[in-house]
């Protein structure tokens, strides 16, 4: 059995804090040691959707344990993942009802390229 990873970070209100590191986390190579003690976060890797260089949409795991937000879209300490630019935090139910609505919008893009291909091919005649 492996030991459990454990972290020290660096906050400004509560010293050096050690706290469990969950196995998901990309680690605090750019922890700011300004930071509150409440503002502590795990974040996975970034994950991108990106088109020609622009990017649609993101997602992390992120965790804050010692957050305390009344709305967990706003994160707090159950682990979930950041949707950028939507703003917040999903569960894994919400997280399927994303992928769901992003799978119809694809559909929406490949009926629109339909259009557009039988538009053109109009113009050409
Ligand atoms: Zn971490």
């Amino acid at each position: 059995m492996t030991e459990p990873r454990i972290v020290t970070l660096a906050t400004a209100d509560h010293g050096d804090v050690t706290l469990p590191e969950p196995w998901w986390c990309a680690g605090h190579a750019s922890h700011d040691p300004r930071t509150q003690h409440v503002d502590l976060i795990h974040s996975g890797p970034t994950r991108a959707c990106t088109h020609r260089g622009a990017t649609l949409l993101t997602a992390e795991l992120v965790q804050s344990p010692f957050a305390s937000l009344p709305d967990p879209h706003l994160g707090g300490p159950t682990p979930g993942v950041s949707i950028s630019p939507l703003g917040e935090t999903l569960d894994p139910t919400e997280l399927y009802t994303l992928a769901a609505d992003l799978d119809r919008f694809s559909d929406v893009l490949r009926d629109l390229a339909d259009k557009l291909a039988a538009i053109r091919s109009e113009n050409t005649e």
